[in-house]
C-alpha cells in the first residue's frame, strides 16, 4: 500500500486492529464510547442489558457504519463469573482484548439512614466489583503482550461527594483506587489504566435519577436540573456522550502511553470548585 495512504488510514483509524470490550454499552455513555472506538477502527464487544432486537440493531449498525467486527455479550456483570466470562468469551471470539472499558453502572439516590441494603450491594457489585473481575481476567494477557488500555468510567463522584449517593460515591472512589493500583502494576508492561470522571452527561441514567432526587429533596424536576444537577457544573450544560468517546479513543491510542493512573474530569469545571 502507498505510504501516504497508510498514513492517512493510520490517522483516521488509530485503533485499527485493536479489540475492545465496552461494558454497559447498550445505552448512554457506553454506547457512545463503543461508537467512537469503532469509528477509530477497533473491533468492539458490546455488553449490557436491553431488548434483544434493539441490541442487535445497534450491533449491526455499528458494524455496517464502520466496517469493523462488533460482537455482543449478554453477561450480567453483577455476577463475578459472568464478568470474568465476558473477557474469556471475547478472547475466544476475537483472539485477544487490547482495550477494556469498564463503564456499566447504576445509581440509587436515598439518605444514608434509609438507604436499602440491597441497593448498596448491587451498586458496589456492578459499579466497583465488576471492574475488578473484568480487569483481573484481562490483566495477565495484556501484560504478556506488552499492551493494554484499561479505561474505567468513574465519575466526578470519584473525586467529590454529593448527599444521598452513599453507595455510588463509595463505589466510584473505589474504582479510582483500583485504577491507580492497575496503573502501578501495569506500568512496566505497556498496560495503562485511567479513570474518566464525567460530571453530568445526558443519558438515561441521569434521566432516571431526576424523579428520585426531586422526591428526596421535595423539589420540582426543573429545580433538580437547575439547582442540583447543573448547580455545581460551571459550564451549565450537560456533557455529551461523544465527548467521553473522544477521550476514550485518545486514552486507547499510542499518544497516551505515558498517561496512566489518572483521573480525568470531563465535568465542565465542577471539581475545580
Ligand atoms: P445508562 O443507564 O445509560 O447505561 C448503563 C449501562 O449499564 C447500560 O448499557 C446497561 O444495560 C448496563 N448495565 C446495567 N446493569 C448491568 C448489568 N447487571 N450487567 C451489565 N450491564 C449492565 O447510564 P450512563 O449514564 O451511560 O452511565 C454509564 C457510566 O457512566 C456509569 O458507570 C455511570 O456511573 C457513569 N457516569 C454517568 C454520568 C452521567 O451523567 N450520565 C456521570 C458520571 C458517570
Amino acid at each position: 500500500m502507498d505510504i501516504a495512504v497508510m498514513k492517512e488510514l493510520d490517522a483516521r483509524l488509530p485503533l485499527a486492529g485493536r479489540v475492545a470490550i465496552v461494558t454497559g454499552s447498550t445505552s448512554g455513555i457506553g454506547l457512545g464510547i463503543a461508537r467512537a472506538l469503532a469509528r477509530a477502527g477497533a473491533d468492539v464487544v458490546l455488553n449490557g442489558l436491553g431488548e434483544p432486537e434493539e441490541v442487535e440493531a445497534n450491533r449491526a449498525a455499528l458494524e455496517a457504519e464502520f466496517g469493523v467486527r462488533v460482537g455482543y455479550d449478554e453477561a450480567n456483570l453483577m455476577d463475578p463469573r459472568e464478568a470474568a466470562g465476558l473477557v474469556e468469551q471475547s478472547v475466544a471470539t476475537f483472539g485477544r482484548v487490547d482495550i477494556l472499558v469498564n463503564n456499566a453502572g447504576i445509581q440509587f439516590v436515598s439518605p444514608v439512614d434509609t438507604f436499602p441494603v440491597e441497593k448498596w450491594d448491587a451498586i458496589i457489585a456492578l459499579n466497583l466489583s465488576a471492574a475488578f473481575h473484568t480487569c483481573r481476567a484481562a490483566f495477565a494477557a495484556m501484560k504478556a503482550r506488552g499492551f493494554g488500555r484499561i479505561i474505567n468510567v468513574a465519575s466526578a463522584h470519584a473525586l467529590v461527594a454529593s448527599p444521598f449517593k452513599s453507595a455510588y460515591v463509595a463505589a466510584k472512589h473505589g474504582v479510582l483506587g483500583l485504577t491507580k493500583v492497575l496503573a502501578l502494576e501495569g506500568a512496566e508492561h505497556g498496560v495503562t489504566a485511567n479513570a474518566i470522571c464525567p460530571g453530568y452527561v445526558w443519558t438515561p441514567l441521569v434521566e432516571s435519577q431526576i424523579g428520585a432526587t426531586a422526591e428526596a429533596r421535595g423539589i420540582s424536576r426543573e429545580a433538580v436540573i437547575r439547582d442540583v444537577l447543573l448547580a455545581a457544573q460551571p459550564t451549565k450544560r450537560f456533557a455529551e456522550v461523544d465527548e467521553i468517546g473522544a477521550l476514550a479513543v485518545f486514552l486507547a491510542g499510542e499518544a497516551a502511553k505515558s498517561i496512566t493512573g489518572t483521573a480525568l474530569p470531563v465535568d465542565g469545571g465542577w471539581t475545580a470548585h
